[in-house]
């Protein structure tokens, strides 16, 4: 049996299982502080024996270091060591990474992107963030992919909201932004649409799997594949860019992937 962690900024989900079809347990933990959500994980998986535990946490994660980064907006969880956190209340062996690496993983191994190379995971939600799967292992490096702090063109001239950029696509596309300026979903899908097309240029995938709450507004899905494409103007061909199949589920999973490919 391998255990699950989608640690979020809001919640923490728990879960265990050996893929989608066999999840048998899991339990929402309120995110507050880390002494008290890493309790109710700890109590979560008591007595229960693992074989790996998959963590995939809300970024940015200084993966090596196993914490997490100094530098999220969530001042409690600044630097807190979640790797080691969750081996000693758990006396198992950890994978961590970031929910969207997790998350692209798990869609990689199970769902809408099984076994296609190089597969990109974005979610457009809170906040913006991708993944990505390039010779069958997750994209890491420097630090860990973050494809939605990207800049894009302007095309208005609102200034933003992202806490560290102002107008970065995260800024400019991300839900609350999109709120901030009256629900202009049409913008919205031509930031995405750039960035789709930055994110082929660079990368080179075979598809992209594009989630989270702004992309399930009716017809949203359409406006930016019609924007990237028109961006990248017949250039070189864009790749499909289509719905993730594990919807809500995608970081649960992600983190079980995790945990399974160890
Ligand atoms: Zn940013």
């Amino acid at each position: 049996m391998f255990g699950a962690i989608e640690a979020g900024g809001t919640k923490f989900v728990c879960a265990m299982g050996t893929g989608p079809e066999d999840v048998v347990l899991s339990a929402e933990i309120p995110t507050t502080t880390p002494e008290e959500t890493m309790a109710g994980v700890a109590t979560f998986f008591a007595g229960k024996k693992l074989k790996r535990v998959g963590i995939a946490c809300f970024g940015p994660v200084d993966l090596a270091g196993g914490r997490i980064a100094k530098t999220t907006p969530k001042v409690a969880w600044r630097g807190f060591g979640i790797q080691a956190a969750v081996e000693q209340a758990l006396r198992a062996k950890t994978v961590l990474d970031t929910d969207v690496n997790g998350a692209a993983l798990g869609e990689y191994l199970w769902g809408a992107g099984q076994g296609v190379d190089p597969l990109l995971y974005v979610t457009v939600g809170t906040g913006i963030g991708g993944g990505g799967v390039v010779d069958g292992k997750l994209l890491h490096g420097l630090l860990h992919p973050e494809m939605g702090h990207v800049r894009v063109p302007r095309v208005d001239a609102a200034p933003g909201i992202c806490f560290a950029h102002g107008d970065c696509l995260e800024g400019l596309a991300s839900g609350p932004a999109i709120a901030a300026r009256g629900s202009d979903y049409e913008l919205a899908a031509e930031y995405l649409g750039m960035a789709m097309q930055i994110y082929t240029c660079v990368l080179s995938p075979r598809m992209v799997l594009l989630g989270g709450g702004v992309m399930k507004r009716p017809g949203m899905l359409g406006k930016v594949r019609a924007a990237a494409k028109r961006y990248m103007a017949g250039y070189a061909p864009m790749p499909e860019i289509r719905a993730p199949k594990f919807g809500q589920r995608a970081g649960t999973l992600g983190a079980l992937a995790l945990a399974v490919r160890g």
